[in-house]
């Protein structure tokens, strides 16, 4: 039998830290590795299987695009691309999307259409992008310039030019805001950077002067977004309209897409020539994407919901837990061993968690039964405990 460990380490490039698991195949939240074993998945892939694995109706989905065409290209109209792109507007209020293949590119674009409406209104030199300390926006060269934590930047400098990194606190951002600003991008839960949620009266302040100033508000809604915070989209936990939405990760279910969903102020900001993808608007992808966004109705909203307070309410004053922080099924859990301990013991016996900075992180799919999930989160506890 193949070695598919030391293949990969001969072969692949660095870039990961793997667990030493090869994974071969599961159904919903299970996994199987090559001896047999079975876990217990508390990650979704980093959010990304919305529904786990080898899911039917969104295998159906996809095989149906699949055997009528996989791709054309940008130059002709597609009915999965439409669809998805009518759906999300629909849901959110935005009103057009441009489709890639990631976050990164998700972001990519977002910082492209608040710098090209602050250019055409304000003038060129109206360029800074406020974003958050410990926040994530992805791994292009302009979204890691987006990101606001050094260890990602040490050793690509010089990053691209006029992004500004602040606490996510009121004072903070006012002394931020000048006359270059064109737009504040922000998670509404930092997930890389610990599974921080943003306070209320921040968000209220950024609304504010965002309003103000006539300044770009973009949510990167690629971790929490698509159900995973309780709601369609996390922004909606607090109640306000960003000019620009950001997604990825869980809305293709287990393919790669990204969406840069355009507000009122933004709609028309790209003409012909001035943006684009070869794979964006992909119709397998979409045709899953559509798949998924259709299922998440308020009925799993709810178990969302129901499943998030059952961790909380377990985890939250534990033995050997610290603190329990995060929203819907997007959670952090500061353990008193190093959380990197907690994930190898959990693995041991099967269960999946990941880290986020020193915490243990939980990203299950929606849709995991109640009772797996009890199961997983008892095994963490205990080990969480000795
Ligand atoms: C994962 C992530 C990204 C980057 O997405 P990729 O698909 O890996 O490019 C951007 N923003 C946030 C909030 C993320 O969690």
């Amino acid at each position: 039998m193949t070695d598919v460990i030391a293949l990969d380490k001969e072969y692949v490039a660095g870039s990961y830290a793997r667990f030493p698991i090869n994974i071969v195949g599961g159904k919903g939240s299970e996994l199987i590795d090559n001896t047999g074993k079975k876990y217990i998945d508390l990650a979704s892939g980093i959010a990304v299987n919305t529904f786990g694995v080898a899911d039917e109706q969104w295998s159906a989905a996809v095989k149906s695009q699949l055997d009528a065409f996989q791709h054309t290209s940008n130059l002709y109209y597609t009915e999965p691309c439409a669809l998805l792109a009518k759906k999300l507007c629909e849901k959110t209020g935005m009103k057009k999307v441009f489709f890639s293949n990631s976050g990164a590119e998700a972001n990519e674009t977002a910082i492209k259409a608040a710098r090209k409406y602050a250019a055409d209104k304000k003038g060129k030199d109206v360029y800074k992008i406020i974003t958050l300390k410990n926040s994530f926006h992805g791994r292009t060269h302009t979204t890691l310039a987006a990101t606001g934590q050094e260890t990602f930047h040490e050793h690509f400098l010089p990053l691209t030019d006029g992004f500004v990194h602040i606490e996510p606190n009121a004072d903070e951002l006012m002394n931020a805001v000048d006359d270059k600003t064109a737009g504040i991008m922000f998670e509404v839960v930092r997930g890389e950077g610990g599974v921080l949620p943003l306070e209320k009266d921040f968000v209220d302040a950024m609304v504010k002067i965002a309003k103000e100033k006539d300044i770009i508000l973009i949510a990167d809604e690629v971790q929490v977004g698509n159900g995973r915070s309780g709601m369609l989209y996390g922004y909606m936990n607090y109640g306000f309209m960003p000019d620009v939405v950001t997604t990825a990760k869980g809305l293709g279910g287990g393919l790669p897409i990204g969406a840069t969903m355009l507000g009122e102020k933004v709609e028309n900001i790209f003409t012909p020539g001035l943006n684009g993808s070869t794979f964006g608007g992909n119709p397998v992808c979409c045709a899953g994407a559509v798949n998924i966004i259709d299922r998440i109705d308020d009925k799993l909203l709810a178990e969302v919901k129901e499943k998030s307070e059952y961790i909380f309410n377990t985890l939250t004053g534990a033995d050997g837990i610290e603190s329990v922080t995060g929203l819907g099924l997007m959670i952090g859990v500061k353990t008193t061993k190093p959380a990197k301990d907690v994930v190898a013991e959990c693995i041991d016996r099967g269960v999946l968690p990941i880290t986020a900075k020193d915490k243990v992180r939980l990203l299950p799919a929606l849709n995991i039964p109640f009772d797996m999930l009890k199961y997983a989160i008892d095994i963490l506890k205990e080990v969480c405990a000795d």
